[in-house]
């Protein structure tokens, strides 16, 4: 039997959350995550991935990924730090180098682990953070997990920023600035070149999670490389889940950075390696953004595009700058609503509510991918022209 103080908090915090319409269903799918998915039999236009290039159901990357399970076998076995770490490894962590102009790479087994580890293997309680309101819950964490100081600072408010920095003073040892380079619920651009010129004034380091850069920003290899700062930041962190289809994470930085990333980070000493089909397949797809721009300009060709026929509409589709679109409805409830809407008539939209956004910004976000045909999306704008009329909001 469960414990009687167990389930009285599970069941007042979960009714709690479905009265506010912020409880999240989850549905499963049937079929691969592309432009079209299969839930329940039911076949839907798929807007909620971060299947960016449609890598993650590529011929290419399948094909090494099943060599790579006969070769290596399915699991690492071990972490990397005692006899989990394959050539394989190696040849990825070149390769992200090699794609993100540094002098090194380390992989984990994700961004999420990446961030847990990386930010915390720098920083510790005399040292202090400066972080962009709207950072991922990811870096959030993995701030608080290095009992640095941290200090929010307005999103991409560069005087705030500069503020928050002069208040804090020479109080600490060292001090980061860490952000987002694109930002994920709202797809707007982090100020890089601001920020590297306020952390070389005040003396900073600078950590960028690309998560949602990379494939997307500078030709593919990402927001840093957008703005040529190559050179300017220290920790170019980012994730394999996403644009590159797989999963797993990284830090891309200097030799030594990766050296005391690599007997320091908790996830890679304490955590098993990532699997090697995920490893081969992810350097597959980085070949393939090496080799050629096409996915690249069509997911840009897709995101202009429902952008446009959004806000010819009527949407609020807020301040995005990348083919990440919000549509912005406010209300949590209307929000959840207009989502199911949508997807009784065929567009799977998922709605994005407090926390992963602040209350009264809830919204559909939409991530329109390479994969998608202009067919699919004139359906979906089709159908948000209806739900947007019949729930008042156009
Ligand atoms: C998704 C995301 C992560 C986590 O990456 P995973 O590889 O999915 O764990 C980290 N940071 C940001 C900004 C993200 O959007």
């Amino acid at each position: 039997m469960q414990s009687k103080v167990l389930t009285q908090y599970l069941q007042s915090n979960l009714d709690n959350l479905k009265e506010q319409g912020l409880y999240n269903e989850i549905d499963a799918l049937s079929e691969a995550n592309g432009p079209i998915i299969h839930i329940n039999g039911r076949e839907l236009i798929n807007l909620s991935s971060n299947n960016y290039l449609g890598l993650a159901n590529d011929a290419r990357l399948i094909s090494v990924a099943n060599r790579a399970n006969e070769k290596y076998g399915v699991g690492a076995g071990a972490v990397r730090t005692i006899n989990g770490t394959m050539d394989i490894h190696e040849e990825l962590e070149a390769k992200i180098a090699q794609f993100k102009h540094t002098e090194a790479a380390i992989a984990f087994q994700s961004g999420f682990n990446c961030n847990m580890g990386a930010i915390s293997a720098v920083m510790d309680k005399n040292d202090v953070i400066f972080s962009d309101s709207l950072n991922h819950a990811s870096i959030i964490d993995g701030c608080r997990l290095s009992r640095a100081t941290i200090i929010r600072y307005q999103h991409s408010d560069m005087n705030d920023l500069k503020q928050q920095i002069e208040t804090a003073g020479n109080n600490y040892t060292k001090k980061m600035i860490i952000t987002d380079g694109v930002f994920s619920m709202d797809g707007d651009i982090a100020k890089l070149d601001e920020i590297v010129a306020i952390a070389k004034q005040y003396d900073c380091m600078v950590y960028v999670d690309d998560a949602h850069g990379t494939g997307v920003m500078g030709q593919g290899a990402g927001t840093v490389k957008h703005f040529g700062l190559q050179k300017e930041v220290d920790f170019q962190m980012g994730t394999l889940s996403k644009a590159i289809g797989v999963v797993g994470g990284y830090v891309a930085g200097s030799q030594e950075l990766i050296d005391w990333l690599k007997v320091r980070a908790r996830p890679f000493l304490f955590s098993t390696s990532l699997t090697p089909a995920s490893a081969a397949a992810s350097i597959e797809a980085i070949n393939i953004l090496m080799e050629s721009t096409d996915l690249h300009d069509k997911l840009w060709e897709n995101g202009d595009y429902l952008k446009q026929g959004l806000s010819a509409l009527g949407f609020n589709i807020g301040n995005s700058k990348t083919p990440i679109t919000p549509c912005i409805l406010g209300d949590e409830k209307l929000s959840q609503q207009f989502s199911k809407r949508l997807n009784e008539e065929g567009v799977y939209a998922k709605a994005i509510v407090f926390p992963t956004v602040p209350m009264n910004t809830g919204r559909i976000r939409n991530m329109p991918t390479a994969s998608h045909t202009k067919q699919q999306l004139d359906r979906a704008l089709a159908i948000y022209e209806l739900v947007g009329k019949e729930l008042g909001v156009i």
